[in-house]
């Protein structure tokens, strides 16, 4: 059974994948398949969950693949019922006793001169009694409700709000970029373009003073139409950035194919380069072809010196050793002054 599954599921989506004709023109299904394995004696109920859970992880990933139900995915469904009420209130504005949704900024430096480039704005969500939501937690709940929509603009809305403030606030030295989070349903929104413009003409900002990150997946598993608008923000200025980079499948081809404009190298990578030489030579490999191709590079994850000494000439670098991310960032690193300053 636990074989057959994916088979007959497979066969399902060829069929049902071939072009239908209509009025002369081609038109084409995709299927998106949730599959759930259950013991004998389960509730009807519960199975359809489950199926459901996957088929909504399915959808989640881009739509066009089959799911298969695993207890992480469906972890405690009660919980997940609470997570997505919480979000709710955060993102209602007249929601009494409400939850919060507020941005954490994490600052990124340019290690050639130890220079502040800009920040990361991160979600955070607090629950009506004040405890924190973890964004691993609530960004996946708020994609699959929809609600990542709102939260989006709200996020992309107060990010720019703040880098306008703070340009202001630092005339001589302004932070120059905000860096903002793109999920996969975000991608595909057909007035996304349209959106971004219309958040940074509000805040007059520059499309260069925008980061948008889009995970390695979430890229490579875009179809033709997101992958325009990506492209037509990417010359509208906007940075583009390729985050989590080495996580998923993307061979090193995607860094010359995709309209970007930086890549962020996994924290894990990060973690692990001082003791393990393939994370090393990953590290170094990809800082070296981004040169060459004149794309940003950017360590995050940097926690110890020691790992900030082993990073390759010409990278930005983020991690929690030049700062958390918190609600009102201050520019403390590098702690002793530069020479030169
Ligand atoms: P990400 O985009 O990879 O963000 C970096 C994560 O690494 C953040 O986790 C940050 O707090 C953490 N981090 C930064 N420096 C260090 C370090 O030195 N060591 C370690 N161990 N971790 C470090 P966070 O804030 O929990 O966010 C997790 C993920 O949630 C983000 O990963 C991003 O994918 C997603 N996310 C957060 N905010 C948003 C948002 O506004 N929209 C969307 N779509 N996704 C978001
Ligand atoms: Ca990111
Ligand atoms: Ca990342």
């Amino acid at each position: 059974m636990r074989t057959v599954a994916p088979i007959v599921a497979e066969r399902i989506m060829a069929e049902l994948r071939r072009p239908i004709f209509w009025q002369g023109k081609p038109y084409e299904v995709t299927v998106s398949i949730g599959i759930t394995y259950s013991p004998r004696h389960a509730r009807a109920a519960d199975v359809l969950r489950d199926a459901d859970t996957a088929l909504y992880r399915a959808k989640n990933k881009g739509r066009n693949r089959i799911e298969i139900f695993n207890a992480a995915l469906g972890a405690d469904v009660s919980e997940r019922g609470r997570v997505e009420a919480e979000l709710r209130s955060a993102l209602n504005p007249t929601a009494v006793e409400a939850a919060a949704l507020t941005l954490a900024y994490q600052p990124v430096y340019d290690l050639a001169d130890n220079h502040l480039v800009g920040f990361e704005a991160l979600a955070r969500l607090h629950d009506r009694y004040g405890r924190t939501i973890a964004p691993d937690v609530f960004i996946p709940i708020a994609e699959e409700t929809g609600l990542i929509t709102t939260l989006g603009e709200r996020v992309l809305d107060e990010a720019l709000a703040s880098l306008a403030r703070w340009q202001h606030s630092h005339p001589d030295d302004p932070p120059a970029t905000m860096a903002v989070n793109l999920s996969a349903r975000q991608a595909q929104r057909a007035d996304m373009p349209d959106l971004v413009r219309a958040a940074l003409h509000k805040h007059h900002l520059d499309p260069t003073d925008l980061i948008l990150e889009l995970t390695e997946s979430v890229l490579l598993e875009s179809g033709a139409s997101t992958l325009r608008q990506i492209a037509e923000l990417h010359e509208l200025g906007v940075n583009i950035t390729i985050d989590d980079f080495g996580t998923g499948y993307a061979s090193l081809r995607y860094l010359v194919d995709l309209p970007v404009s930086s890549v962020k190298v996994d924290r894990s990578f990060t973690a692990t380069m001082i003791y393990d030489r393939t994370s090393a030579t990953i590290v170094r490999t990809v800082a070296n072809l981004a040169a060459d191709l004149d794309l940003r590079c950017i360590i995050e994850g940097v926690e110890t010196q020691e790992q900030l000494n082993a990073l390759p000439n010409g990278v930005q670098a983020q991690g929690y050793l030049m700062g958390r991310p918190t609600a009102a960032p201050e520019n403390t690193w590098p702690p002793e002054p530069c020479a030169n300053s």
